[in-house]
């Protein structure tokens, strides 16, 4: 199975067909950005800049996140994995150009999920997460909704929004990923490794596509 790098604007999808794939196949979910939500949770200096700099929309810096993101890859042992949530910009995909070369890791692809802005919008300003299983919801789309009002069906938790869930943060955050994640379809076309996955499809389409590019065998 090929290891998997998800690129995507906010709330296209990568976290819930990452999930899937994560219980189904074995793979190993790295999220840059359920790493820097613990650290913001933490009641230190670190967390309280991560917070500030993700309620702004903006990138945490190279320095900050590159040295966790090392020590939770270097965890895994011989499964395969889905980056969700980096490489974000240039400079950090060469990063992890020469980190697979110190690795010994060829075999991977690179997904973008494409995603219309106004979708988008919808996805972000009406997403959820269990406070306790953290299953994902959205208050704007029938089969997304949870049964009883901010109230998880799994375990019970009630529901919040991410910080950055807004419309003011999403705005930024989309102007971020033009600028600096968007260059990185191009990086990777040159190398032959991007695929792309329209998010209009639906959710057992996606999933069909997915599993094809990364080479299970269905029976
Ligand atoms: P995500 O959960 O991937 O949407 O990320 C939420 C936020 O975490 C982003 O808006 C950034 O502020 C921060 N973040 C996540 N991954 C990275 C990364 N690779 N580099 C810099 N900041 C990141």
């Amino acid at each position: 199975m090929k290891n998997v790098i998800f690129i995507a604007p906010p709330a296209a999808g990568k976290g819930t067909i990452s999930e899937y794939l994560e219980h189904k196949y074995n793979y190993k979910h790295i999220s840059t950005g359920d790493i820097l939500r613990n650290v913001m949770k933490e009641n230190s200096e670190l967390g309280e800049e991560v917070k500030k700099r993700m309620e702004e929309g903006e990138l945490i810096g190279d320095d900050i996140i590159l040295p966790l993101f090392k020590e939770e890859l270097l965890k895994i042992n011989d499964k395969p994995f889905i980056l969700d949530g980096i490489p974000r910009n240039i400079e950090q995909a060469k990063y992890l150009d020469n980190l697979f070369e110190e690795l010994n890791v060829n075999n991977y692809t690179v997904i973008n999920i494409v995603i219309e802005n106004d979708l988008l919008e919808k996805r972000v300003t009406g997403r959820r997460i269990c406070n306790g299983c953290k299953k994902t919801y959205n208050i704007f789309f029938d089969d997304f909704k949870p049964l009883t009002e901010n109230v998880c069906n799994n375990c019970g938790s009630l529901l919040e929004a991410r910080i950055d869930d807004n419309l003011e943060t999403f705005k930024a955050r989309t102007e971020k990923y033009k600028l600096e994640t968007e260059p990185l379809i191009n990086y990777y076309q040159q190398k032959n490794k991007l695929v792309i996955v329209e998010a209009s499809k639906t959710q057992t389409e996606i999933v069909q596509e997915v599993e094809k590019i990364i080479e299970v065998k269905n029976d």
